[in-house]
């Protein structure tokens, strides 16, 4: 069925996606850790879009360094502009602090996304999902990636696993829209992981031939990760494995196995 939204890759920096969610039917935008103004003007006015609201997940500056200048933009347009972000993080020009379970609605994008504390990245970092017949989307910052997941700078291993799991337990058909295209190099270290996956395998063809001509490998969705993405295979004997040869004194439980193969990414 079609979708009332059009969810719009920007890219930025060397690696980074901001995420522009369109309603189609009054060109109301969304926009998702945008760490760079500039680009994000360049498509609203390429597009004529109005900006109407800022959802951050995280507050480091690749995705939160356009705030200000956007600001000003859409007091030129005389557009209000509503800036969502994590309770638990400074945010700057923050209007609405969000936590667990709270609803984010867009009335403009005739949408609603609920907040899921992500924690492990950093302290406070959130996840944005919108869940309907038709179809879920997730936007996770730096939590999960495809392939992989975001560093420990601020959290625990428990933590992040504990994040990892609530989106993994999110229904398959999700569409996950993270902010990095790190997919090449993180499957690199899932396949050193896990050599004898076939999904894995094959989705790395898939991957690599994509990248060949430059084409994003996001949005990837939660049925795959499920299948390829170490991090959240930790109860699977072959990655407990994998992690035991690494650094023999892992224990064979989730926890243990995650905190080894985050330390061993780390490294690689
Ligand atoms: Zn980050």
């Amino acid at each position: 069925m079609n979708s009332l939204y059009t969810i719009t890759a920007i890219k930025a920096f060397s690696d980074n996606y901001i995420w522009a969610i369109t309603n189609k039917s009054n060109n109301s935008t969304a926009l998702v850790d945008p760490g760079d103004a500039k680009v994000c003007i360049d498509f609203l006015k390429q597009h004529q879009l109005s900006l109407s609201a800022i959802l951050i997940t995280h507050h480091h500056p690749d995705h939160t360094g356009g705030i200000e200048e956007l600001i000003v933009y859409c007091q030129q347009q005389q557009c209000p502009l509503t800036i969502y972000g994590p309770a638990n993080e400074v945010i700057s020009h923050c209007d609405v602090k969000l936590i667990e379970n709270d609803l984010v609605n867009l009335p403009e994008l005739n949408i609603s996304m609920r907040v899921i504390d992500v924690p492990g990245h950093t302290f406070g970092h959130i996840a944005y999902f919108s869940e309907s017949d038709t179809q879920s989307f997730l936007f996770c910052g730096d939590t999960l990636f495809s392939g992989g997941c975001g560093r420990l700078f601020e959290g625990s291993p428990t933590q992040m696993l504990n994040s990892l799991t609530k989106l993994a337990n999110l229904p398959e058909t999700t569409k996950v829209y993270c902010a990095h295209e790190y997919t090449q190099a993180n499957l690199n270290f899932a396949l050193t992981v896990e050599p004898q996956n076939d999904v894995l395998i094959n989705y790395n063809n898939q991957v690599r031939e994509l990248r060949e001509k430059d084409i994003s490998t996001i949005p990837t969705s939660i049925k795959i990760e499920k299948q390829i993405n170490p991090f959240l295979r930790c109860a699977q004997l072959s990655v407990q494995a994998s992690a035991k040869d690494f650094s023999p004194s892992t224990k064979s439980t989730e926890l243990d196995t995650f905190t080894t193969i985050r330390r061993w990414k780390d490294q690689f």
